[in-house]
């Protein structure tokens, strides 16, 4: 259950994500005066953007108006009279298109998290336009020659190694969007970004309104069962919200779904919603998302063989540390052989006590979370719900924020008065050590409309120190259950989890140390930059942390022993499913993205024939199916699910080095993750950082240990 969440570089949310530019931001730039705030300058503290200011109005003009800068910017930098160099060629592209840079990441970041029909008109809008500048750019050739002129003399220039692998980076991101094809094959990537671009719109908005449109509306109370009292009064404010003069209503978002799963003895119900949530955009409706999918995996595929990779995955993979699509469906066998096993030896135990209840017939997908929990409390006498009031949402924030502080000295100071995209949303400074500026931390906690599923981060401002230091300015997003009416959001142990986890991600933008931002923070491969958000999840889970945060919110309580013995004791329960269902969801996107033939396939069929050749037990449905697997059609993660389960060998074996050191905040180990990873961006290679720290290659054997599977 550690793998539902998203992380999205900007240019992911525009639907480029195999693009490796990803232009700086220099608030020197911004226009003064000018009367559309996303443009101005903005006389904030800490420069944060005016989120007060900003109407959907500012966007669709604002926009494009930011598009023509960039191409003003590239322009000159096209038709400099002198010879190509470093500096009027590469850095120069760092600092072009400043001004869209900031817009685009503005505008992502709220259309992800609280977005509305006018901003997804804009969206619908921009894609198409937003994909042909990417490629006026990447494809520009006199602009690709001076990049390539700079680059074939990149031993010659007497670069730091941080402004070579600048060099390299850009120069592969020019190559790997097309540019250094023939004027043909140039022509068919604009139509199928272009087409990519609007198809990736259309996929994550039928998501979106498949989600909303479902609603299960429950009128006996005996249906319920034993579902927590803040959760009840969360389901009857959604009935009269949705006009019902009684009764209870629940969703298809996390926060509603999986505790009545777990609690509503009414199998019938517990079937409908289960089915509402795993037909979304396979209901043959207008919203339907089988077609637009194939038709991506179609283009994505005829992609990859202009750039002249025989698979999309192969293209994908050529940039991360896994290298081929072999080594990863190697790695994912090597985890899904036991991990099945185990998810075999839980449907027995489940299947048997179902029977033992009298309840007739075979367990189905709609029954698992129910008996599972059940399981849980038999087995361990531990009751997910009863540990809910020792993790409200803001005393599990204020446990993260200590670790970070134990770990790295940073300390976090809360400005109510800076402005936000939504009341719900806190806003941080966060400070060094010495009391020093670091940064500025965005939290939105809770779950909405407007608001996508899962869990990410995004980045606001990017560190970097082209012309002066420029801070971080981060963002993370969550769909935790919403406040009840005495103001208190109680959350899950796993809750906590991903909190932390994005709180990590955000940690590795705050962190980061380089020159050039397009380098900094979170621009690194795909399948590493789960590390930087994983490793955080491991300190939450340990007895002595839990101690420290983990208090009863209303009687300030530590959580009793008792309880962290059966939290601990319980660790590796279920982990056959959550394994299984990840993975099942990993082979399925490399299915996808494995395509010789840019050749449209029947969705269902696809789908039901690769879960067929893996093994997946009828139980168990991917993580995502096809249909809203938005990781990999919306989002940035094709060919790259697999990432988080890889960086989660890398994060269990890191993890070891505090526990060997004997003291998991051991000043020595925390200073060496800092210095060799996390504030090191993407200037050097995922495995050199990797072995930098940990002083050897990784060892899967943690990760086995971990979840059980040994
Ligand atoms: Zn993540």
């Amino acid at each position: 259950m550690r793998m539902h969440r998203r992380f999205w570089l900007p240019l992911a949310a525009l639907g480029l994500a195999a693009c490796a530019q990803d232009a700086p931001l220099q608030s020197g730039s911004a226009i003064s005066g000018h009367d559309n705030p996303l443009l101005a300058e903005w006389q904030t503290d800490f420069g944060v953007p005016p989120f007060d200011l900003l109407r959907n109005e500012h966007y669709l003009p604002g926009l494009r108006e930011a598009m023509a800068l960039e191409t003003a910017d590239v322009e000159a930098i096209v038709s400099n009279p002198e010879p190509p160099t470093f500096g009027n060629t590469i850095e120069a592209l760092e600092r072009a298109g400043a001004l869209y840079t900031r817009a685009s990441r503005v505008f992502g970041a709220v259309t992800g998290a609280n977005t509305n029909d006018a901003l997804q008109e804009v969206e619908r809008t921009l894609a198409p336009e937003q994909a042909a500048h990417a490629d006026d750019i990447s494809l520009n050739p006199v602009l690709y020659e001076r990049v390539k002129a700079v680059y074939d003399q990149r031993e010659e220039l007497g670069l730091t190694p941080e402004q070579l692998k600048l060099l390299e980076e850009t120069h592969k991101g020019f190559v790997r969007r097309g540019a250094a094809l023939d004027d043909a094959s140039k022509a068919r990537m604009r139509e199928i970004n272009k087409e990519l671009a609007e198809l990736s719109q259309r996929f994550s908005q039928n998501v979106l309104e498949e989600t909303n449109a479902y609603e299960l509306h429950v009128t006996d109370s005996a249906d319920l069962g034993d579902l927590p009292p803040n959760l009840v009064e969360l389901a009857a404010g959604e009935a009269t919200r949705r006009g019902h003069d009684a009764g209870w209503s629940f969703t298809l978002q996390r926060p509603s779904i999986d505790p009545f799963l777990e609690s509503s003895p009414n199998r019938d119900l517990r079937r409908d919603i289960f089915m509402g949530y795993a037909m979304r955009g396979d209901n043959d409706n207008e919203r339907d998302n089988k077609a637009t999918l194939s038709r991506m995996a179609a283009l994505r595929a005829e992609r990859a063989k202009l750039l002249g990779y025989p698979t999309h995955a192969d293209f994908v993979l050529s940039d991360n540390m896994a290298e081929t699509p072999a080594r990863v469906m190697e790695f994912l066998d090597q985890v899904w052989r036991p991990a099945l096993d185990v998810a075999k030896r839980e449907r027995a135990d489940m299947q048997a006590l179902m029977s033992a209840e009298g309840v007739e017939g075979e367990l189905e997908g709609w029954d698992w979370r129910h008996f599972t929990e059940k399981v849980r409390r038999e087995r361990y006498a531990l009751d997910q719900q009863a540990l809910r009031p020792y993790f409200e949402v803001n005393a599990v924030r204020d446990g993260v924020f200590l670790v970070a502080n134990k770990l790295y000295g940073l300390t976090f100071h809360e400005r109510p008065d800076l402005p936000r995209w939504h009341p719900d949303q806190q806003v941080f400074e966060v400070r060094e050590v010495d009391g020093s500026h670091q940064g500025v931390l965005y939290m939105d906690f809770f779950a909405r409309e407007s608001k996508e599923g899962g869990a990410w981060m995004n980045s606001l401002q990017k560190q970097g120190r082209l012309d002066g230091e420029t801070y971080p300015i981060v963002t993370t997003n969550f769909n935790f259950p919403a406040p009840t009416a005495d103001g208190v959001s109680l959350i899950t142990f796993d809750d906590a989890l991903t909190l932390a986890h994005e709180c990590g991600h955000a940690l590795h933008g705050l962190l980061s140390d380089v020159t050039y931002e397009s380098l900094g923070g979170t621009s690194v491969p795909r399948d590493f930059v789960e590390f930087g958000s994983q490793i955080m999840e491991n300190w939450m889970a340990e007895p002595e942390v839990l101690r420290l945060y983990a208090k009863h919110y209303q009687t300030g309580e530590v959580i009793p022993d008792e309880l962290v013995e059966k939290l601990q004791a319980s660790a590796t329960f279920n982990q056959g499913f959550v394994t299984v269902e990840f993975i099942a969801a990993a082979f399925l996107d490399m299915a996808w993205h494995s395509l010789t033939e840019p050749v449209e396939h029947d969705a269902r069929a696809f789908e039901t024939a690769e879960m067929s050749r893996i093994g997946l037990i009828e139980e168990i449905i991917p993580r995502y199916r096809s249909t809203y697997y938005s990781h990999v059609f919306a989002g940035g993660y094709s060919a790259g699910y697999y990432a988080y389960l890889w960086a989660e060998v890398l994060d269990k074996d890191a993890f070891q080095a505090f526990v060997e050191s004997g003291d998991l905040f051991d000043p020595e180990t925390a200073g060496r993750l800092r210095e060799e990873i996390l504030s090191k961006g993407g200037t050097r290679k995922g495995m050199d950082m990797y072995r930098a720290f940990r002083g050897r290659d990784p060892s899967i054997e943690p990760l086995l240990t971990a979840r059980g599977l040994r």
